[in-house]
């Protein structure tokens, strides 16, 4: 198959408390692995299979039109996920000093009202998507929501950070209460891929 589950950057149990190893099986276990699925299915034995997952969802003109939104769903979903389990760590710190706290602080005024504005972001999304600290493309930063599988990438824009705010993400942990996964996402970000992103 073209496309597989990539490894998980630390052990199911690592993000407990913020995010129970349950949630995990079935986030990472269930739903990732049926989008690596499902896409393997669209473009096994075609000319795709041996396109990257980006090309699959930042040229649209390229799929068959038939296919169109199902690859574009999968293969953004696959991408999606793969980056969001990056953005996690168990041995989160602070973002204390370097380039991007910098630049955060020249976009968003100071580290806090970025956080506020992510956070709003996330918890106001309307249905099911994602938040987003992207980079555009004159090099600034901003915050924003996409929906369902849509992606930066896709808008010409680079992602830094993201939050999964699908209720898959967070029914078993925090049931209906999107707002206390927010918060506990806090404690879970791996500052250094974020950074590194830039
Ligand atoms: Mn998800």
């Amino acid at each position: 198959m073209p496309f597989k589950l990539p490894e998980l950057p630390w052990p199911k149990d690592a993000l407990s408390p913020y995010i129970s190893a349950e949630t995990i099986e079935y986030h990472y276990g269930k739903h990732h692995l049926a989008y690596v699925n499902n896409l393997n299915t669209l473009v096994n034995g075609t000319a795709l299979e041996s396109e990257s997952l980006e090309m699959l969802f930042s040229k649209p003109e390229k799929l068959p039109a038939d296919k169109k939104n199902a690859i574009f769903n999968n293969a953004a979903q696959v991408y999606n996920h793969t980056f969001y389990w990056k953005c996690l760590t168990p041995k989160a710190g602070n973002l204390s000093d370097g380039n991007l706290l910098e630049l955060i602080k020249k976009n968003f005024g100071s580290f806090d009202s970025f956080k506020e504005k992510f956070s709003d972001t996330a918890v106001k999304l309307f249905g099911s998507g994602w938040a987003w600290l992207v980079k555009n493309a004159d090099g600034s930063l901003a915050v924003e929501p996409t929906s369902n599988a849509d992606n930066p990438l896709a808008h010409g824009k680079s992602p830094l950070l993201t939050c999964d705010v699908w209720e898959h993400a967070y029914y078993i942990d925090y049931r209906n209460a999107r707002a206390e996964y927010v918060k506990s996402f806090w404690n879970c970000i791996n500052w250094d891929f974020v950074q590194n992103q830039l």
